[in-house]
C-alpha cells in the first residue's frame, strides 16, 4: 500500500489555486475550504486512494521492465 502522508495536490475547480493534502487528512476532513476563493471544495476519499492505487501499479509494471 502506498503513504498516506503522501502530500498531493489538490486544485480548486473554482481558481486553480492547489493546497497541499494528504490522503489522511482528506479521509478526516473531506471538505475544505479554498484559502484563495473561499470556494469549498469536496474531496471523495476512496477516489484519490482508487487513483493512486493506479498510479503505483503502473510505477510496479514500468519498474519491471527495466530488470
Ligand atoms: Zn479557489
Amino acid at each position: 500500500m502506498f503513504d498516506k502522508s503522501v502530500k498531493l495536490d489538490i486544485p480548486c475547480p473554482e481558481c486553480n489555486h492547489t493546497v497541499k493534502l494528504s490522503i489522511r487528512e482528506i479521509e478526516r476532513n473531506p471538505s475544505y475550504a479554498c484559502p484563495r476563493c473561499q470556494n469549498t471544495i469536496n474531496l471523495d476519499a476512496r477516489k484519490f486512494t482508487k487513483e493512486l492505487g493506479k498510479a503505483e501499479k503502473q510505477l510496479k509494471d514500468m519498474f519491471k521492465k527495466f530488470k
